[in-house]
């Protein structure tokens, strides 16, 4: 039988506990987990494409293989070829990711053919939780212990605090 690969695309910037919870339930559908960093230079970030790979590969070193950091830049339907899968994992939380969500499921089913979007509900605990919510916090020395993974919590302080 085939191996079942899902790509969880996304800026990731930080990659949070809401998106780790993702990543590791769809770990229990799926024999392999594509985490694909998206490159887009025209977005602002606050960690290099580089520095998201390699945040995310710490967060899931003790993964067992399982895991594979990409980065992608253009259409996420040539990546999908490319790697060759057919399933784009996301995740949802309130309603206002819907709008968004669905439209691009849409556009990458109408690009892309049989390309499906699967999509997990964050959990409840997790669902006010974003990267941009974080990226507020931490500059102020607000504490995100508990929003984002230890290694991601070392990165934003070595970011905010380099003399430290
Ligand atoms: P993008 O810029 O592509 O939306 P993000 O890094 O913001 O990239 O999000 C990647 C995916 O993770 C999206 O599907 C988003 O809805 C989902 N996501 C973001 N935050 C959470 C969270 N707290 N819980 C569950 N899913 C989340």
């Amino acid at each position: 039988m085939s191996k079942k690969v899902v790509v969880f695309p996304g800026s990731f910037d930080p990659f949070t506990n809401g998106h780790y919870d993702i990543a590791k339930r769809a770990l229990k559908t799926f024999d392999e987990l594509i985490i694909s960093v998206v490159d887009n230079p025209s977005k602002k970030s606050l960690f290099s494409l580089d520095e998201r790979c390699h945040i995310i590969e710490k967060v899931f070193e003790d993964s067992n293989q399982k895991v594979r950091v990409m980065t992608f830049s253009g259409l996420l339907v040539n990546h999908l070829k490319d790697v060759g899968t057919k399933v784009i994992l996301r995740g949802l939380r309130a309603i206002s990711d819907f709008d968004y969500e669905a439209q691009m499921a849409l556009v990458n089913m109408h690009l892309g053919g049989d390309v499906e979007t699967l999509f997990m509900m964050a959990r409840e605990e997790n669902s006010y939780i974003s990267s941009t919510l974080i990226k507020q916090i931490v500059p102020y020395g607000g504490d995100v212990s508990r929003l984002v993974p230890k290694a991601v919590l070392k990165a934003l302080l070595l970011k905010f605090n380099p003399n430290s």
